[in-house]
């Protein structure tokens, strides 16, 4: 505990992700990553309250809302939840269905879509400085390993232990404070604090290419340990020079929901247009 604990406050402080007067929503899917990451900032005295993004999958985000629900009445952490289906009708499961029919979207991309948009909105209605997710450095990797082989470097500039600083009146910032800890560690993490994780994996999850470039760190962290970690942070070191060169988009005004974008129409309102 008390590893994990210092590894977390040192990336932290390495990274400069939180100041102590930092208002910070955790979002909290009810995994091991985000649920440790909720535990470990309420334990280091952090200014924190939990989101979750009811995404309306049965027997999955009902699951998982009612563990958080009782971790966070236990540990007197504020919970907001945002409701997809009573904000726009549609469940997430609804929603790609429709849309896999017209696009080849998967249900992640969706997902991450739809995430990501509504995270950053119920971010600024409460008003808080930064978003912390439960991303670790296995997710990190995968991340990286993901864009490179796909050919979407440009995605990858969206990576690293936090997200632009400067663009915070638009986009709320996010932060990783697991961005150093392995899944192993959250895992023992979550177990010796006994936090009550949905053991389920999504439903809707379709991993085919991400499963192989997992087995595929297996392999390259059998033969060099340190790979992984390595990878990561060379990476990182190498975008943030991108980062700072990358002129920015100049952010607009998406034109059917008003939300910042950085084009006409933005990502959310792309999709919707689909259904
Ligand atoms: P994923 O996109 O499922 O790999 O999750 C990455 C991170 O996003 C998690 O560690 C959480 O911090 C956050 N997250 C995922 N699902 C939700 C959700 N339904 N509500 C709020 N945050 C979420
Ligand atoms: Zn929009």
């Amino acid at each position: 505990m008390n590893y994990f604990e210092k590894k977390v406050k040192k990336t932290i402080n390495l990274f400069n992700l939180i100041n102590k007067k930092d208002k910070i929503a955790v979002a909290v899917s009810g995994g091991k990553d985000s649920l440790s990451t909720l535990f470990v900032l309420n334990k280091l005295g952090y200014n924190i309250q939990a989101l979750f993004i009811d995404l309306g999958i049965k027997g999955n985000s009902d699951e998982n809302l009612k563990r958080i629900k009782i971790f966070c009445k236990e540990k007197n952490i504020k919970l907001n939840v945002f409701d997809l289906k009573k904000e726009t009708g549609l469940s997430l499961p609804t929603i790609c269905k429709k849309i896999s029919s017209k696009n080849n979207y998967t249900n992640c991309a969706i997902c991450g879509i739809i995430k990501r948009y509504y995270l950053n909105k119920a971010a600024k209605e409460l008003k808080v400085d930064k978003i912390a997710t439960g991303h670790n450095l296995d997710d990190e990797f995968e991340n990286i390993m993901l864009n490179i082989f796909s050919n979407n470097f440009e995605i990858s500039l969206n990576l690293g232990p936090k997200s632009k600083e400067g663009l915070k009146k638009d986009f709320v910032q996010r932060i990783k404070p697991l961005y150093l800890c392995e899944n192993y560690e959250s895992e023992k993490y979550a177990k010796k604090n006994n936090l009550n994780i949905y053991p389920e994996i999504c439903p809707l999850r379709v991993n085919a290419f991400r499963k192989q470039i997992r087995d595929f760190a297996k392999k390259i962290i059998s033969i060099k340990k340190d790979a992984k970690l390595n990878l990561v942070i060379n990476f990182n070191k190498k975008i943030i020079k991108f980062k700072k060169n990358h002129n920015d988009f100049k952010i607009k005004k998406c034109i059917k929901c008003n939300e910042p974008s950085r084009h006409e129409l933005c990502k959310k309102c792309e999709l919707f247009n689909l259904l």
